[in-house]
């Protein structure tokens, strides 16, 4: 058996293995995105890209709990996390524009 990194889903609050959720990052401004490079550093945040979980996640309390501070979801949070998924396991790094 192969131990996987396991991270838990904001909005599930289920562990998962890493590769299936998608990393959410807040920006200085308080803007939380997808960290598309996985090279942001500091405190971050998983979700499944299902859209019970996206939409529990994704709210701003949850967010501002997961985080620590203020913050909100940009408006297309959802959309971009559903795309980076879509790139499928093992994709390399690329640019998710926001
Ligand atoms: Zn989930």
């Amino acid at each position: 058996m192969k131990r996987e990194p396991r991270r838990t889903c904001l909005g599930c609050r289920r562990a998962r293995p890493k590769q299936t959720l998608v990393r959410l990052v807040r920006g200085r401004d308080g803007v939380v995105v997808t960290d598309s490079r996985g090279v942001v550093g500091g405190r971050g945040a998983w979700v499944c890209p299902d859209d019970p979980c996206l939409a529990r996640a994704l709210s701003r309390a949850r967010l501002t709990h997961a985080f620590r501070r203020p913050c909100e979801a940009s408006a297309e949070l959802a959309v971009v996390v559903r795309a980076v998924a879509r790139r499928g396991v093992g994709a390399p790094p690329c640019e998710v524009s926001l």
